[in-house]
């Protein structure tokens, strides 16, 4: 590997998952704008001629039940309710989005590691 190909894996790895998503999508060739606070959730990518939207979920916060997303044991009555929560407010969020006629694909931050799957997921759903 040379040295900015190194570089640019190095910077791949430390991106923000959001960001990694936003560069994805813009080698795709698709233009796309950020965070449209009248569309609910305030999704992070929106491609308004397309009536489609992507959420990029931080495991975490938006409690995905994978390996990096378990809920803390200590502070349960605090964490709980609070990622419930938040479960709660982006399942509805799909929800409105989709009567209103916008789809919605959800990219989860575990996920942005395998950049090519990642690729061709969203390429399938911007594409169809
Ligand atoms: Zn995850």
């Amino acid at each position: 590997m040379d040295r900015s190909a190194n570089m640019r894996a190095i910077r791949s790895k430390n991106m923000r998952p959001e960001l990694k998503v936003r560069s994805i999508v813009h080698r795709l060739g698709y233009r796309f704008r950020l965070h449209r606070k009248d569309l609910p959730g305030k999704p992070d990518l929106v491609f308004p001629s397309r009536r489609k939207v992507i959420f990029v979920h931080g495991c975490f916060w938006h409690s995905h039940g994978c390996r990096v997303s378990h809920t803390p044991k200590s502070n349960f009555d605090y964490w709980g309710p609070k990622l419930e929560r938040n479960v709660f407010r982006d399942r509805r969020n799909v929800e409105v989005l989709k009567a209103v006629g916008w789809r919605s694909l959800i990219v989860w931050e575990c996920e942005t590691d395998d950049e090519d799957r990642i690729r061709k997921r969203i390429l399938k759903f911007l594409s169809k």
